[in-house]
């Protein structure tokens, strides 16, 4: 049954929530500097602008939906802080994002999550609160934290700020090149790729706008295909941003009607784009940052002699991993 006040009540963010979600993170977010490369184009025979996400304060773009948030909320609400689920970059953003502007957080994570994760989490200055993965419902325990604390649930994408708060790097990409015949983002749950749809739906009309999954978990294909949000299976890619089950409502309302297509590629062509930038670029970009540059530089897209805008979405992979995913070839 459809509960038709739930519907009233999801508030969709358009391009003006972004400018104000600049605003509000100008001067905590770092702006990212825009990368170019000579063997990228000849490549993919278009010219590419690396949006440089890998280079954001906690190592990715989920620094600039987190703060943007953080920011929003009134001050009743931020003294009684904000809560998390997420084991990935959300979680280490968020907690970044509340020790800037003084607000307590708690992030809900397995326990078995990496000590490196856990460790950064902590560090800045977070409470961890462990469940269980096989057992607990995570959602539900966040839910339940948030309620008895009268905290702010902050989910990783399906949210007004955080939408409004990704968008920015494709505002300020755009701000500075110049308008782009096409934008390519990675997608995962879909904050990225709707906050970036209504900066270049606006700054840049007619550009065509491309969402990039793991080809293991194309929940987001499949969703735009059918006109309906498709749940899947927990894929399994070392995409990690990226193995979502489904992508958010909100998410959803935006990308129907803005995206173009949605493509996928594979672990190996991930690889492949994380040793160019290693070897060619001199940049760590994380297998899900490479995502959308992995389409481009595989052919998936044809952008022959376009401008084309590429999001690199994040940096954090710890060296152990990278030299094990890099190593065999
Ligand atoms: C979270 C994440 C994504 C996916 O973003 P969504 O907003 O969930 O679509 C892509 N890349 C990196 C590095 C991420 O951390």
């Amino acid at each position: 049954m459809t509960n038709p006040s739930a519907s009233i009540s999801l508030r969709i963010p358009t391009f003006d929530d972004v400018r104000i979600a600049q605003t509000r993170i100008s001067g905590a977010a770092h702006r990212t500097p825009v990368l170019t490369s000579r063997t990228a184009d000849g490549i993919a025979k278009a010219t590419l602008f690396f949006k440089a996400e890998n280079m954001q304060r906690a190592g990715a773009f989920k620094f600039r939906g987190a703060y943007n948030a953080i920011a929003a909320l009134d001050a009743s609400s931020r003294q009684n802080g904000v809560v998390a689920y997420s084991s990935g970059n959300h979680a280490q953003a968020l907690a970044y994002a509340a020790k800037l502007q003084g607000v307590s957080a708690v992030i809900v994570m397995p326990w078995d999550a990496p000590d490196i994760k856990v460790a950064a989490t902590k560090g800045y200055g977070a409470e961890v609160i462990f469940y269980d993965r096989y057992t607990d419902d995570r959602e539900e325990i966040s839910r339940r934290l948030a309620a008895g604390r009268g905290a702010a649930l902050i989910p990783p994408y399906d949210h007004p700020d955080v939408i409004a708060g990704q968008g920015t790097a494709a505002l300020e990409l755009i701000e500075e090149v110049g308008e782009i015949d096409m934008l390519v983002v990675p997608l995962g749950g879909g904050g990225l790729l709707a906050g970036s749809a209504l900066s270049a739906a606006a700054l840049s009309p007619g550009c065509a706008i491309v969402g990039v999954e793991p080809e293991a978990g194309n929940d987001g294909q499949q969703s735009l295909r059918k006109g309906e949000i498709v749940h899947i299976p927990v894929p399994k890619s070392i995409a990690d941003g990226a193995i979502v089950t489904h992508i958010g409502v909100r998410n959803f309302a935006i990308l129907k009607d803005t995206v173009d297509q949605i493509v996928t590629v594979t672990d190996a062509q991930l690889v492949d784009a994380m040793r160019f930038f290693a070897e060619r670029m001199k940049i760590i970009v994380e297998p899900t940052g490479c995502l959308a540059a992995a389409a481009v530089m595989h052919g998936a897209i044809a952008c022959a002699g376009k401008r084309v805008g590429i999001l690199l979405s994040g940096g954090n992979v710890d060296l152990k991993t990278f030299n094990m995913l890099l190593g065999s070839g």
